[in-house]
């Protein structure tokens, strides 16, 4: 296990090859993916710890460029055990709620865990499944559920009238620090151009 600074500094010092690396960073954690050599070992930067851990701590994937997983046995089978639960729970919570605001026209729960597993947030390009997988994510850019018609005007919870924001946007800046509310507004601004 090596830590990101210490590779990227042997890295500067011609003691480390990059054989690949990711074009795109984890939606969930931000960390471009990366496989190194070091004398006869490769290792891959795991991203969901972030730590460099021989490529034997990865399971093969025949679409990935180097062979592997992006991420390491150890997080697969912490995330396979604590997460899956939450995502049961706090989806059945929602689903739920929807439904008593509403009254009318619901999606069914099958639906509705579809929808927060593919449904991207059009400004931070997470999925709900992914916002209850990571949580340390800065609180004004944790996903919320929102009507594009709103309840008053007859808005239905069909998942057609459901969509992702941040926090910050639908439920406004109100509980922010100026820290966050500037960090954020920064974020969203890049989004958009980039979008
Ligand atoms: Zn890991």
């Amino acid at each position: 296990m090596i830590e990101v600074a210490v590779v990227n500094k042997m890295i500067n010092d011609g003691l480390v090859n990059v054989i690949w690396e990711s074009q795109r960073c984890s939606p969930i954690s931000n960390i471009k993916s990366k496989t190194i050599s070091y004398g006869s070992h490769k290792y891959k930067l795991c991203v969901a710890c972030g730590v460099y851990r021989n490529l034997n701590n990865y399971t093969p994937n025949a679409v990935s460029q180097d062979g592997k997983v992006s991420i390491c046995k150890d997080c697969r089978n912490q995330r396979e055990k604590g997460y899956y639960q939450e995502f049961i729970k706090n989806t059945q919570a929602r689903w739920s709620s929807l439904k008593q605001e509403t009254g009318i026209e619901t999606c069914s729960l099958d639906e509705f865990r579809e929808f927060c597993k593919h449904e991207k947030c059009k400004i931070t390009n997470r999925t709900i499944e992914q916002d209850i997988e990571n949580q340390s994510i800065n609180n004004g850019l944790r996903l919320w559920i929102s009507r594009k018609i709103p309840v008053s005007l007859g808005g239905s919870s069909h998942v057609d009238n459901l969509e992702v924001l941040p926090r910050f946007i639908s439920h406004g800046v109100s509980g922010l620090s100026p820290a966050e509310y500037s960090e954020i507004k920064e974020l969203y601004l890049s989004k958009m151009f980039i979008n």
